[in-house]
């Protein structure tokens, strides 16, 4: 069998960004101001300093107006719910981000809990989980947004496709196992628990990886031909790799996401999508303004 086609983030991202910058510019015209993100940071460890700094480089580029709020490592849980409560309070700010993992003292709950929903750009506050559940429009979580949109926007056929899902966190297994359901898969949730995972992984068409394992999914399990979705980070003798064991993988697949460069790109492009659309809608109603377009495939998400 030939070797997988490569889905690749980056070109889309760049395609994503250069609508973005538009609709910035359209926002600023219109606002006399840019969309404004800010990121909630406490303590700073080297992966979230990595993190931080690809948003705000990204958000640079397109015009946003991005920066961030800094809490010394041992800050409360009351000082950051405060930090929050006064970026959602400020009318001159349209999305809020609270940089993960938080320290163990800080209840993650009461954290997100605190996040205004109309400003929850990376959809973790449960109303925005559960307009998602209801399939309703709400911010999605931004990384399981882009495994799904990464398949829309190849042009991979979704709909009648048997789908496995590794991995059931609140903020990327779960919301992209509702969205391919969304999608008309038949989607099947494996986890930690699950007693054969490779039995699932071989009926699967369509396969989303997010388990934090590197190598968990091999070519050897795979369906011939199937689509392989890898959202895993992980540090593997200083290089970073995905949960599945590329080289195997790519021989079976009939198309598979790099690590990196897959899944991670898009993410950060789709966040500043988020941002616009919070920004646009808690804008007041200016009559003589045209409409945002949407600037993701398939609708209004
Ligand atoms: P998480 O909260 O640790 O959840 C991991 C999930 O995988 C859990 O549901 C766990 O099952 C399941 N799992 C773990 N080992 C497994 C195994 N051996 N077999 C089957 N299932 C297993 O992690 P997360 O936040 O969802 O992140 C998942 C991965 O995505 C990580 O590698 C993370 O770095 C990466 N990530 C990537 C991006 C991006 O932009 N690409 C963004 C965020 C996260 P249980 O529920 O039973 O424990």
């Amino acid at each position: 069998m030939s070797r997988a086609r490569l889905l690749e983030g980056g070109p889309l991202a760049e395609e994503i960004r250069r609508a973005v910058a538009e609709d910035v510019a359209s926002f600023m015209a219109r606002r006399g101001r840019p969309p404004a993100l800010r990121v909630v940071i406490v303590g700073r460890d080297a992966p979230s300093a990595v993190y931080l700094e690809r948003i705000l480089r990204g958000c640079a580029k397109v015009g946003i107006d991005a920066g961030f709020v800094e809490l010394e490592g041992e800050a409360t849980e009351a000082s950051v719910v405060a930090a929050v409560r006064e970026l959602n309070e400020d009318p001159a700010v349209d999305g809020v981000i609270v940089q993960m993992p938080l320290p163990p003292a800080i209840r993650l709950r009461a954290i997100v809990d605190a996040i205004d929903p109309a400003k929850d750009i990376d959809g973790i506050h449960p109303l925005n989980a559960g307009l998602l559940r209801l399939g309703y429009d709400g911010f999605l979580p931004a990384t399981a947004h882009a495994a799904i949109e990464i398949l829309r926007r190849s042009g991979i056929e979704i709909e009648g496709r048997d789908a496995v899902v590794i991995g059931r966190s609140a903020v990327v297994g779960m919301p992209a196992a509702f969205l391919l359901v969304q999608e008309d898969a038949t989607v099947t949730v494996c986890h930690s628990r699950t007693r054969d995972l490779a039995a699932h992984v071989a009926r699967a068409d369509i396969v989303v990886v997010a388990a934090g394992h590197p190598g968990l999914v091999t070519g050897a399990m795979l369906k011939p031909g199937a689509v392989v979705v890898d959202v895993g980070i992980n540090v593997v003798d200083g290089h970073i790799v995905g949960d599945v064991d590329f080289a195997t993988a790519v021989e079976v697949a009939s198309a598979i996401t790099p690590v990196p460069g897959g899944v991670g790109p898009l993410t950060n492009a789709i966040l500043l999508t988020h941002l616009i659309r919070a920004a646009e809608r808690q804008a007041p109603t200016d009559p003589l303004a045209t409409p945002a377009r949407p600037v993701l495939s398939g609708g209004d998400r």
